[in-house]
């Protein structure tokens, strides 16, 4: 395919996906301002980046960008900085590559925008990131929710989501800004429409216990981002909707 097919290809998915997110915002009674797009760039070039970008921002959306594994985000830093974005971390995150990530990050960030990791799912690397993280604002974090209680995914059990919620408050070099899940793989509308509601229930009771930042919901990909937003999403990670279809790895 040729550059400017490329291009062509990805600024009409990016004006289908405008589509879907203001009729999913509208027949909800919201605003589609108040969902923010998370570009899910894992194994996308710059080029393709560069173009979704402009799409969006054209669209008016409001645009950001995840990356899924450290070492992409960290061969990706340099770039990241120039779109002058947030830049999070939607991927899980071992222990040993923790200052690569932070490191990653702050320099994805320097100039502009907020960095953000979603996918926090333990008191073990809560406690590690509050280690490590020495910038001079606390650094945001999400707790990564296993609201499909799907034995492959990641995500910590809803049952533990108050005890973790409470050992990042321990921490003022951490801010816990919200909650992100991955839906459940079933193609029935009302199991994943219950798991995205459960993801906004847990909030209400965090912000309930004094977690007053806590506000956002990270949920919704390509497939589900509809249902996702009809449940208060904030922020939806759309991939191949965007891009296509992934190569297989
Ligand atoms: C890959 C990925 C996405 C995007 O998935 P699509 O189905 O391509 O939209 C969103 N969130 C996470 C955590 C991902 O790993």
């Amino acid at each position: 395919m040729t550059g400017m097919t490329a291009s062509a290809t990805i600024a009409s998915r990016v004006a289908a996906l405008t589509e879907r997110i203001h009729s999913a915002a509208t027949a909800a009674g919201r605003v589609p301002s108040e969902v923010r797009v998370l570009l899910a760039t894992k194994t996308q070039d710059t080029d393709g980046i560069a173009q979704a970008i402009d799409a969006a921002r054209a669209h008016e959306l409001s645009v950001l960008v995840g990356e899924n594994r450290v070492q992409e985000l960290v061969a990706k830093a340099g770039y990241f900085a120039g779109l002058r974005t947030d830049i999070h971390l939607i991927g899980p995150l071992q222990s040993n590559k923790v200052n690569a990530a932070l490191a990653a990050l702050a320099a994805a960030t320097h100039a502009a925008g907020r960095a953000c990791i979603q996918t926090v799912d333990s008191a073990s690397l809560a406690r590690r990131l509050a280690s490590r993280c020495q910038g001079n604002a606390p650094l945001d974090v999400m707790i990564q929710v296993n609201t499909a209680m799907d034995e492959f995914k990641r995500g910590i059990e809803p049952a533990l989501l108050p005890n973790l919620a409470e050992e990042i408050a321990n921490h003022p070099t951490l801010r816990l800004v919200g909650l992100m899940t991955i839906g459940p793989r079933s193609r029935d509308r009302d199991v994943t429409t219950a798991a995205f509601e459960s993801l906004r229930t847990l909030r209400e009771s965090l912000i309930d216990r004094g977690h007053a930042h806590a506000r956002e919901l990270s949920m919704g990909m390509s497939g589900d981002l509809d249902l996702a937003i009809a449940a208060g999403a904030t922020i939806v990670r759309p991939g191949t909707a965007v891009f296509g279809s992934r190569p297989t790895v």
